[in-house]
């Protein structure tokens, strides 16, 4: 457990130092036991500690005493309890993705790396005020069949079968969304179709990186 406290720091602070969010924004958080490991409330990145890391059960209890987890727990635990797949996840205010984020709406397939969250578009989740259950709720409903969004005027969320893989994705969708703002600046972009989206979409379930 003390490896995986220092993994969720390790991803906390590169929150920070690749840019995904600046300051305190974000939160962290991994599956553990019957429950998740999730960064507390506020905190300043750079100054975490281990036992600053909270538990908050499947059930979405924990020990105030031991610490205040994140404000947006309740999203953590409802990706947790409805997505099996989901092993850690990542929350940022990253700079593009924010931006598209605003106009509350998702990013088309302009790229085939769009792909890489799951489906032929990033969607947007509705605006809620942060950390209230409506706001997981219309986060669930843009993540069927995705592993990303985008969350109206606030960020973007990505989760995956571990830290490296999840942090990996919010580095991607940022990195499409900073791509797609730029392709709007020169008109209106080619959004590929369905039919060759699915192709991608069948090719990247064999592509595995190194
Ligand atoms: P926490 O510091 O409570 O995790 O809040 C940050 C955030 O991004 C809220 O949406
Ligand atoms: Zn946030």
């Amino acid at each position: 457990m003390k490896n995986l406290r220092s993994e969720v720091i390790k991803y906390a602070k590169m929150l920070n130092s690749r840019k995904l969010s600046a300051l305190r924004s974000g939160n962290v958080s991994v599956r553990y036991k019957d429950g998740f490991l999730i960064t507390p409330s506020g905190a300043k990145y750079s100054l975490l500690k281990n036992k600053d890391i909270v538990f908050v059960s499947i059930q979405g209890k924990f020990d105030k005493k031991k610490g205040i987890p994140s404000s947006e727990w309740k999203f953590h635990q409802d990706i947790y309890n409805n997505k099996t797949e989901a092993k850690a996840i990542i929350h940022s205010h990253s700079n593009c993705a924010t931006a598209i984020s605003t106009h509350g709406k998702g990013i088309p397939a302009f790229h085939y790396m769009i792909a890489m969250a799951g489906g032929n578009d990033i969607k947007c989740a509705k605006y809620a005020t942060y950390g209230t259950r409506e706001l997981s709720k219309n986060i669930l409903k843009v993540l069927k069949q995705r592993k990303a969004c985008l969350i109206g005027n606030h960020g973007q969320i990505a989760f995956s079968e571990n830290l490296s893989k999840a942090f990996e994705l919010a580095e991607e969708v940022e990195n499409l969304s900073n791509q797609y703002i730029k392709a709007l600046k020169i008109g209106k972009p080619k959004i590929l179709s369905s039919k060759e989206m699915n192709k991608v979409l069948s090719k990247a379930k064999n592509y595995k990186k190194g």
